[in-house]
């Protein structure tokens, strides 16, 4: 039976990669701060990476222990083995706290996952969906998904119109919409995010209102999400979580003091900070442009290269550049970001590093590689905290280009103009998360009725309805 003061508690799953993990630990040690027992449910090849002071951690299984998505190797496989295995052991899971001091009363489950909900919803608990994309690319999908944008989205007669969202052209829309046959089995799971979210009791986006409010209120009657973002560690921010200077995960291990030694070095906002992200495979072409944009922009640079993809730097380049560069494996992205030395930021424009570069107000190149990166390298621009490298016919940024992109960031009237709004951008990224910000208020209802469900269901025990009643 649980008691009036019993704490409510959430458990919280993220899809096993870098750039979920991290929104939704994140989220969870956001709610842990305002006294709601959190729990991270998430794989046992990832768990190992988690650190999180004041979260849980349990496994659940995705069928591939040893090495996750690696060892299945087809997302199609992976996909179903983590539906068929994740439900069975979230729902143990759930079980295990049943009897306990502290039973599960909601599952905040990653949108790419909607097998969570259905589980929450067998054990009689609640249910939220968290989004993280932006609340464009969830407001495209989200109209595929109803039938009111049909693929493949052609765009012949101008623009993609779409309430409260800015006109998008062809090379603006997510990869998989532009060529929906590319990878038909991560655009199913990006419209499965939608197939039971009439069910969900709350929808949550890692975006805020002042940035994408109108994006997000042209799609609430099918899509009612309550934006809490940006979900990047508190120090950056708000400074309310003590010692909150890092997600709490890295999938491989990161050379900071090295990088912050080499950054130490170097003169104020000098240095240009590189990374694709996690996922991203450049081709040796597409690499070679980089690397040669950046030895002729003469800018120091720091550069994530992952040890599979060093093979494709240009033959000599480490070397050639070692006065005035530095390759590294695996970074700690925000430690980078927020270091005086950085003056740009090429980014990939996953959405996560697209918050962070906005959030620690870092003028930003994108070169966006597939899926909502093109669309998040759009609003780089939109925003003005940026400008979008374009390709040329063969899909290739080429150095040329790389170098005009650096200077417009770095240099002249440009400059001043994407740093005024950079600037604007952090205190707003800033404001949303202190107190009586619009994150924080959002974040704040939630708690409060997670508390007043949790005592009501102490009282009426299993009187859960079946539907979105609290949003
Ligand atoms: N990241 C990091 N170190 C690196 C590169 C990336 O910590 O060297 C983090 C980055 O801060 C971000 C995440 O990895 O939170 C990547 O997420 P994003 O959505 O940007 O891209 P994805 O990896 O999903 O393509």
């Amino acid at each position: 039976m649980v008691t009036k003061e019993c704490r409510s508690h959430v458990v919280v799953i993220p899809y096993p990669s870098q750039g979920h993990i991290n929104p939704l630990l994140q989220f969870a040690k956001r709610l842990a701060s305002k006294g709601v027992k959190a729990t991270l449910a998430t794989t046992h090849y990832t768990i190992k990476s988690i650190c999180a002071p004041n979260v849980g951690v349990e496994p659940i299984s995705d069928g591939f222990d040893e090495s996750g998505f690696a060892q299945a190797r087809n997302v199609d496989l992976y996909l179903k083995s983590f539906k068929e295995n994740g439900s069975r052991t979230l729902s143990q899971l759930i079980h295990k706290f049943q009897h306990s001091k502290s039973p599960v009363t909601c599952v905040v489950y990653d949108s790419f996952l909607p097998w969570a909900l259905d589980v929450a919803k067998q054990n009689g608990i609640y249910g939220a969906s968290f989004f993280t994309n932006s609340a464009t690319v969830c407001h495209i999908f989200c109209r595929i998904h109803h039938g009111l944008l049909s693929l493949p989205l052609k765009l012949e007669s101008g623009p993609l119109l779409i309430p409260g969202v800015p006109p998008l052209n062809f090379p603006d829309l997510p990869s998989f919409l532009r060529l929906p046959e590319s990878y038909p089995a991560y655009l199913a799971m990006k419209l499965s995010q939608y197939s039971n979210l009439d069910k969900a009791d709350w929808i949550f986006d890692n975006t805020f209102e002042e940035l994408e409010g109108e994006e997000a209120k042209g799609v609430s009657e099918l899509w009612p999400a309550k934006l809490i973002g940006p979900m990047v560690p508190s120090a950056y921010l708000d400074s309310r979580i003590e010692d909150d200077k890092g997600y709490g995960a890295s999938l491989w291990n990161p050379l900071g003091v090295e990088c912050i030694k080499w950054l130490e070095t170097k003169p104020r906002k000098s240095v240009a900070y590189v990374s694709f992200g996690s996922m991203v495979s450049l081709t040796a072409e597409q690499m070679g442009e980089i690397a040669g944009g950046l030895k002729d922009s003469g800018l120091p640079f720091i550069w994530v290269v992952k040890e599979s993809e060093r093979g494709t730097l240009p033959d000599g380049f480490v070397e050639s550049t070692k006065e005035k560069g530095l390759i590294v494996g695996w970074c700690n992205q925000l430690e980078l970001l927020a270091h005086p030395a950085i003056c740009c930021f090429v980014s990939h424009c996953g959405w996560n590093s697209t918050l962070e570069g906005l959030s620690l107000g870092v003028p930003m190149v994108g070169v966006p590689q597939w899926a909502d990166q093109l669309t998040d390298a759009k609003f780089v621009e939109v925003w003005g905290v940026g400008v979008r490298a374009k390709e040329d016919d063969k899909g290739v940024v080429r150095k040329e280009e790389l170098i005009m992109c650096l200077k417009k960031v770095t240099e002249g009237e440009k400059r001043a103009e994407i740093e005024k709004n950079a600037n604007k951008w952090r205190e707003s990224a800033k404001i949303t998360l202190s107190e009586g910000g619009s994150s924080d208020k959002r974040m704040n209802e939630f708690v409060k009725q997670l508390m007043i469900r949790a005592n009501e269901k102490g009282e009426e025990a299993n009187d859960i309805p079946n539907g979105r009643h609290l949003v």
